[in-house]
């Protein structure tokens, strides 16, 4: 049972990593009377533009992570790659949250699949490659078609390559720059979901209404939440990914991606221990966000009421939409029920996470609609 006091406003929570994520925390904990300390490569990036004070350093610079600890009441992270050592090191002089242990489960492809495959929970077939050998020995093992990815540092579909039959395996290893992967078999999924759930210092845990994803580019296009799907089979994906929390003795919120298959059965991809992009909808559809969930978890607070008052879609606005400068954003302020959220990131570039809309109506199907209706007008 946890004895450890909780960490009222006023304290100041220490973030590693200025991106959008940090971002929207910081406005959440700001709002609840928190300090927020952040540690970024620039000032002026997305989080210390909401911050009280920033550190200017890199993730992997232990020193500087050592500040924003001294100056912090708990640490939590904006990315996950944050390397688990540096958690490590802080750990003495401020409780991290979540831990490094889950960082270092999460941050290594490799360790997540012996972790789940541990846990017994489902996810591609897939092995270890370490070596051209190992990984004619993959291939033979998996098949192709089949992604090879790197076991670190990736994400949005960075690192990543797909063997097709025939292609040569030693040039897809090249190209992802000859380092430590996994070979997993290519799912012939029929939809992507994702739970987003937040578990407590207590071991609470509670889930949001299950998202819908749908990717373009590697990246994240839309979510809609919640996913039409029967009672059981939803049922199924919020166990597995309370299954994942609290086997990690996670604190914080958590995403678990996973895709769906035609038959209905569920594969692990991907967990994220964080808040994440397709919880966006949070924000406007329930009555906490996942960045107030967030914030609650980490400062050792009861969980707030994760339930939606209505259906949402979210729809992400990526660097491309800016080609011809800044888009017309008459459009999406046109619409009631659209909600425009912006990073403040300086400098759009194409495939970059610039902001994102949630649209709010029950009707799923009309929000996907007009997200997509959105999408143009603001590309032209
Ligand atoms: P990841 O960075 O591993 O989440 O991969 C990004 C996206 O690539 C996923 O959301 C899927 O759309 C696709 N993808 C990744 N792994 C697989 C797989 N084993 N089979 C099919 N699609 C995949």
């Amino acid at each position: 049972m946890n004895r450890t006091p909780p960490l009222l406003p006023g304290a100041t929570i220490g973030v590693l990593g200025g991106g959008q994520l940090g971002r929207m925390m910081a406005l959440a904990a700001r709002r609840m009377g928190y300090r927020i300390c952040v540690l970024d490569r620039d000032a002026r990036c997305p989080t210390g533009q909401f911050a009280d004070d920033v550190v200017v350093g890199t993730l992997d610079d232990l020193e500087s992570a050592r500040t924003v600890a001294e100056r912090s009441a708990v640490v939590t992270l904006d990315t996950e790659h944050v390397p688990a050592e540096v958690l490590e090191a802080i750990a003495p002089i401020c409780p991290v949250r979540p831990g490094p242990s889950v960082l270092a489960t999460i941050q290594d492809r490799a360790v997540q699949k012996r972790f789940l495959d541990a846990q017994g929970l489902p996810q591609a077939r897939w092995a270890p490659v370490g070596s051209p050998e190992e990984l004619a020995a993959a291939v033979a093992a998996i098949g192709r078609p089949s992604i090879l990815k790197a076991r670190r540092a990736g994400y949005d579909g960075k690192g990543q390559v797909r063997l097709e039959p025939g292609a040569d395996p030693r040039a897809a290893w090249h190209s992802i720059g000859d380092v430590p992967a996994v070979l997993e078999a290519l799912v012939p999924f029929a939809r992507e979901v994702s739970v987003i759930l937040a578990r407590a210092m207590d071991g609470e845990v509670r889930v949001y209404p299950l998202a819908e994803n749908e990717h373009r580019r590697h990246i994240l296009h839309t979510t809609r939440a919640p996913a039409p799907m029967p009672d059981e089979r939803r049922r199924r994906a919020e166990e597995i990914a309370r299954k994942i929390a609290t086997a990690l003795d996670h604190v914080g919120v958590m995403a678990v991606e996973m895709f769906e298959l035609p038959g209905g059965e569920l594969l692990v991809n991907e967990i994220a221990p964080r808040t994440h992009n397709s919880g966006h909808y949070t924000y406007g559809a329930c009555a906490t966000t996942q960045f107030e969930q967030h914030v609650r978890a980490v400062c050792g607070l009861p969980l707030g009421d994760a339930r939606a008052f209505t259906g949402a879609v979210m729809v992400n606005l990526i660097g491309d939409l800016w080609a011809n400068g800044e888009p017309p954003w008459q459009h999406v302020l046109a619409h009631p029920e659209a909600r425009l959220h912006l990073y403040g990131k300086l400098t759009p570039a194409p495939g970059r996470k610039m902001g994102h809309v949630v649209l709010l109506d029950d009707d799923t199907d009309r929000a996907l609609r007009t997200a997509e209706e959105l999408v143009a007008k603001l590309a032209t």
